[in-house]
């Protein structure tokens, strides 16, 4: 079974590195039938090398805006493999994107957050809700009711290390709530991105 772990969506490259996942969100196109990207599932999870390898023979990374840690899973299990890759997309010049839910901190047992501030140049950050009571109905972390905490304290402390931090959530969760998660992202320095429910 043949494994998708660089593809291209517009003008981007995205790396899928993993299917893991401390989450399990309602709106996750995990679960969906038929994969709006694909099928994006992976076997094995590759090594930083073989991903390198696959950007060094198949593309020209100048190509492209940016290069975009996102699949089937959430990224940062894979963080040492980011990393690495990380290098070698800067050393071309080409910026990196992680689209994270936030809860690295708590999967890795470290704080990485000054790391993935160097390596990364925009880090999103899924908000998803704007209390612990609401980000637990929609994503069912496996840490229960501290997870909301967990993320907003890794989005936090990025933006202390100079990380680009965008927080987002969906636009359909009403115009009160875009108001308050406005607030969230204002309190913590990182801009809010409101976007379109697939
Ligand atoms: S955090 Fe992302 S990958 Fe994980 S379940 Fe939620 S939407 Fe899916």
């Amino acid at each position: 079974m043949q494994n998708t772990y660089v593809y291209q969506v517009d003008n981007n490259l995205y790396i899928n590195l993993t299917n893991r996942c401390s989450n399990r969100c309602e709106f996750c196109v995990r679960y969906y039938d038929k994969p709006i990207y694909g099928d994006l599932w992976i076997h094995d999870e590759p090594t930083a090398e073989e991903v390198i390898n696959i950007l060094k023979e198949k593309y020209n990374l100048k190509d492209y805006h940016e290069i975009v840690f996102c699949g089937f899973g959430e990224p940062t299990y894979r963080f040492d493999a980011i990393e690495k890759i990380c290098e070698y997309v800067h050393s071309q010049g080409v910026k990196t994107r992680i689209n994270t839910n936030g809860q690295a901190n708590e999967i890795l047992g470290e704080d990485i957050t000054a790391r993935i501030s160097k390596c990364i140049d925009t880090i999103n950050v899924s908000l998803n809700a704007t209390d612990k009571e609401k980000y637990d109905k929609i994503c069912h972390s496996q840490y229960g009711m501290r997870a909301f905490d967990i993320m907003l304290d890794f989005a936090k402390k990025c933006v202390e290390h100079g990380g680009n931090v965008v927080l987002s959530v969906v636009d359909c969760i009403g115009k009160e709530e875009i108001e308050k998660a406005k607030k969230i992202a204002e309190n913590i320095g990182a801009k809010l991105r409101v976007r379109e429910l697939l």
